[in-house]
């Protein structure tokens, strides 16, 4: 047996057991922090989650940070707050996770997907343009694997049509755009704490924002449509509220806040890990046939949730279900950002859409593999990920003939 022979085929793989392609990084100090919440008189929304919005405003660079019970519900609240109702319409990219449109659906919206640019897989700031009516009334970047999207040009738009802007930055916490934080720079920017994201509260979400009125809804929302929260009424010795809106119970629990404020002090040194993780990816692979790396812009310094590979499948001997199940058997857990949303069994069959509407998108999804990406990477992983792509990209990818 050659050692270069692939798992896949019998060979011995780069490594036994599975990296995955995202893992939480938990300290002594996060339990700490849990367990003294278990052990103090409040678990669900109390003096820690409000802590932790102070902390996390604080960090990006915003006025208001609203907790969530997940990213999910964040920009559910987010879409309420920014008044969006039946008939009207959001612009967005397909390349996203499916929550960033069902947002819009919950609240009776319409979401609009606009293509999104070849280079960082980020919504094309023209192709919005074409897809604003005289319904638009929002649009929602997602700065994809944490590369912050055009944004400036986005707010450009919105600013000339009276739209209000909700970024999707669950890939993108401690990512900076142009000098300034992400969570700093749209109308309201949402946040992911699901235990692959930048920092985990077990499920949990934030949106940030300047705007006071945003902040007071997205509050009112996430607790059942009542305006003024049980603890402001026991402070006020009164039992009187009053609901004024349909909200939902969207609360993050003190549980769930102490883990991810326990976790904010090493947000910096995570974040510099990823990076270094990225670059060594970039070394190694940019040179190597068949594969493209994710780009960069010279303006932005990105949070590296995920690092997107991209196949040159026109010069490989398979498809990339085989090149992914042949990183799978190495022992490298690989995975695919995204489906476009409009291609998913719910979209098509409720809005009729087909393949060939947003062509980059599609594109781009039918070669796209994201390898493991995570702080708690030691350098041996990264080097199993180097060996096993090398490994598998030679046997899949021709070599180009020199003389044709
Ligand atoms: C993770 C994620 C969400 C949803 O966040 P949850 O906390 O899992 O509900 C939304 N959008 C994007 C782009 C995400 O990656």
């Amino acid at each position: 047996m050659t050692p270069d022979r692939l798992a896949l085929y019998g060979g011995e793989p780069v490594r036994r057991d599975l990296l995955p392609y995202a893992r939480q990084a938990l300290t002594e100090d996060d339990i700490a922090a849990v367990v003294e919440v278990l052990r103090s008189e409040w678990l669900t929304t109390g003096p820690k989650v409000a802590e932790f919005e102070e902390a996390f405003a604080s960090y990006v660079g915003a006025a208001h940070a609203v907790s969530f019970s997940s990213g999910t519900a964040a920009l559910h609240g987010a879409v309420f707050a920014a008044g969006l109702e039946a008939g009207d319409e959001a612009v967005t990219t397909p390349l996203t996770f499916c929550a960033t449109a069902n947002c819009l659906l919950f609240q009776g919206a319409t979401p609009v997907f606009a293509d999104v640019e070849a280079a960082t897989l980020n919504l094309d700031p023209d192709e919005v343009r074409r897809r604003l009516s005289s319904h638009t009334k929002a649009i929602l970047p997602v700065d994809y694997a944490g590369h912050p999207a055009d944004l400036d040009e986005v707010l450009a738009l919105s600013e000339r049509h009276g739209l209000v802007v909700i970024e999707d930055a669950a890939h993108a916490l401690g990512a900076r755009y142009r000098n300034r934080s992400i969570g700093s720079v749209s109308h309201m920017t949402v946040f992911s704490f699901h235990p692959v994201k930048h920092l985990t509260t077990g499920e949990g979400g934030m949106v940030t924002t300047d705007d006071d009125t945003f902040a007071h809804r997205m509050r009112m929302f996430r607790s059942h449509g009542i305006d003024i929260d049980f603890r402001q009424r026991e402070s006020q010795n009164s039992w009187r509220y009053d609901m004024v809106a349909l909200g939902h119970n969207f609360r993050l629990t003190d549980i769930g806040a102490a883990l991810g404020h326990s976790q904010l002090h090493r947000l910096d040194a995570n974040l510099a890990r990823r990076s270094e993780i990225a670059t060594r990816y970039t070394e190694a692979f940019l040179e190597l046939p068949g594969v493209t790396c994710p780009r960069v812009k010279a303006d932005v310094q990105p949070a590296w949730h995920l690092y997107p590979l991209r196949l040159d499948l026109a010069r490989a001997s398979c498809g990339r279900e085989e090149i992914f199940r042949a990183l799978k058997v190495e022992g490298v857990g690989v995975n695919v950002h995204y489906l476009p949303i409009h291609l998913h069994s719910y979209y098509r069959s409720r809005f009729g859409n087909r393949r060939g509407e947003y062509p980059i998108a599609e594109q781009a999804y039918e070669a796209l593999i994201s390898l493991p990406m995570f702080p708690a990477m030691a350098d041996d992983d990264v080097q199993d990920v180097l060996d096993a792509v090398r490994k598998v990209t030679r046997f899949f990818m021709a070599e180009m003939p020199a003389v044709l």
